[in-house]
């Protein structure tokens, strides 16, 4: 793979609307991406393997956990910062931030806003160090877009939970030490459980043959009559509102990290159209490819801007569910067209792996899908400003 020689794209001057802090923790994450991914992500990928090397990294930068506060391990950080590093993360690949995404947004998260005390001393600080890694178990080989008809279920036995069903398409669950899972009570209730590995009747078979975050780790969650210990449920908040509660903070770093992807994939297109000569001078000479260029710094903007502002929301406690819907279409959207547009620039070039450009774009077709596809986020909007459900 080519030197990573990129320089962010800065059109309207957003430097100027962040903090120090927030300047600090992007430039030393940018920094560890250009040291410790660039350098060998295009090998993981092309063999399809996590590279668990970068987990004690990950941990180090603060990208498990950015905005859980310091005495559970946390770094204590705004949301704007937290927003930052995923897209610093997702500008090396998605796979990386997706496992910082679900450590930090899926299991951390969780265990922090619905945890019991106990839950959170045991839990945090390992997570935020990396010494214990989660994933989040709420799709399963029936219920994707529809979660409220998970078939999980767990009984009250008295003094354990017996829990049984399936989770598939579960980021981490590989090589996770704990599973986040949502299960229906025998009321039909939905109530999120810590499932350990190692537990009896507890399995995480990986899946295999994806064409998209190749060096992210993908499996299943197993439960045959899995006996959960009681403590282990947790007790601050329960129905689809909690698991969605989470999904709301991982997309908010989604709509950040597609930023991210979209930013590498022009940097290096616009690098290679300049030195590229073809019919005697450079082909970002040519009005086509300056339109492709000029509409790519024209939409990264928007999606900046966009992200900037709900990050500001959502410091303040404000955003809803809708505005960060709008943001995660919008801006993997805005990535993903411009992944496509970014690898016709490269012509052949752009197939390889000696460029990020095609690994970007077939991470995104994850990014797109996952967290609430494409569709259904637009279905949030429409039921958010019409007032009318159109999901069934
Ligand atoms: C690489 C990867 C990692 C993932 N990681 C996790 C994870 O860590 N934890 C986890 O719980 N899940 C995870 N997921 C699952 C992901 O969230 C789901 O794939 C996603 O929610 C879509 O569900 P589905 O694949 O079952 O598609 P479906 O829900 O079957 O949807 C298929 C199509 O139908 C459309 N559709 C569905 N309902 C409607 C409707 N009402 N109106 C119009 N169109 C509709 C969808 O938009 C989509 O285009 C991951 C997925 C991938 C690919």
């Amino acid at each position: 793979m080519k030197p990573d020689l990129f320089e962010a794209p800065d059109y309207y001057q957003i430097d100027d609307l962040l903090s120090d802090e927030h300047k600090l923790v992007r430039d030393a994450t940018r920094q560890w991406v250009k040291r410790e991914v660039s350098p060998i992500i295009e090998d993981f990928a092309q063999r399809a393997e996590f590279p668990k090397q970068l987990l004690s990294g990950l941990a180090e930068i603060g990208a498990f956990g950015p905005y859980i506060p310091e005495e559970y391990g946390g770094a204590g950080l705004d949301q704007i910062s937290y927003g930052l590093i995923m897209q610093e993360i997702e500008r090396g690949d998605s796979g990386i931030r997706s496992t910082a995404s679900v450590q930090s947004s899926l299991v951390m998260y969780p265990i922090f806003a619905y945890g019991s005390e106990e839950q959170k001393k045991k839990y945090l600080p390992k997570l935020a160090t990396g010494e214990m890694m989660g994933c989040f178990g709420l799709t399963e080989p029936n219920h994707g877009s529809n979660p409220g008809g998970m078939e999980t279920r767990f009984k009250d036995m008295g003094d354990h939970y017996l829990l049984n069903g399936a989770k598939l398409w579960i980021s981490n669950s590989p090589f996770a030490d704990i599973a986040v899972v949502w299960a229906k009570n025998e009321e039909g209730r939905i109530h999120g459980l810590i499932v350990e590995r190692g537990m009896d009747g507890f399995s995480t078979p990986e899946t295999h043959n994806k064409w998209s975050l190749r060096a992210s780790a993908t499996g299943e969650l197993i439960f045959s009559d899995v006996k959960v210990p009681k403590e282990n449920l947790l007790p601050g908040k329960n129905g689809l509102g909690a698991p969605l509660g989470c999904l709301d903070s991982a997309r908010y770093g989604i709509a950040w990290g597609a930023i991210g992807a979209a930013m590498d994939c022009y940097d290096t297109a616009l690098r290679y159209a300049k030195e590229r000569t073809q019919f005697g001078k450079p082909i970002a000479g040519f009005q086509l490819q300056q339109k492709k260029l000029a509409e790519m710094i024209t939409e990264i903007t928007k999606a900046q801007l966009l992200a900037l502002r709900l990050g500001q929301l959502k410091n303040e406690g404000k955003a809803t569910t809708a505005q960060i819907s709008m943001a995660k279409r919008n801006n993997v959207d805005m990535a993903i067209k411009i992944a496509r547009e970014a690898r016709q620039m490269l012509g052949g070039m752009g197939i390889t792996g000696e460029y990020s450009i095609m690994r970007h774009m077939m991470n995104l077709e994850s990014v797109i899908t996952y967290e609430g596809t494409h569709d259904i986020h637009l279905l949030i909007t429409g039921a958010d400003i019409t007032g009318i459900q159109a999901f069934k």
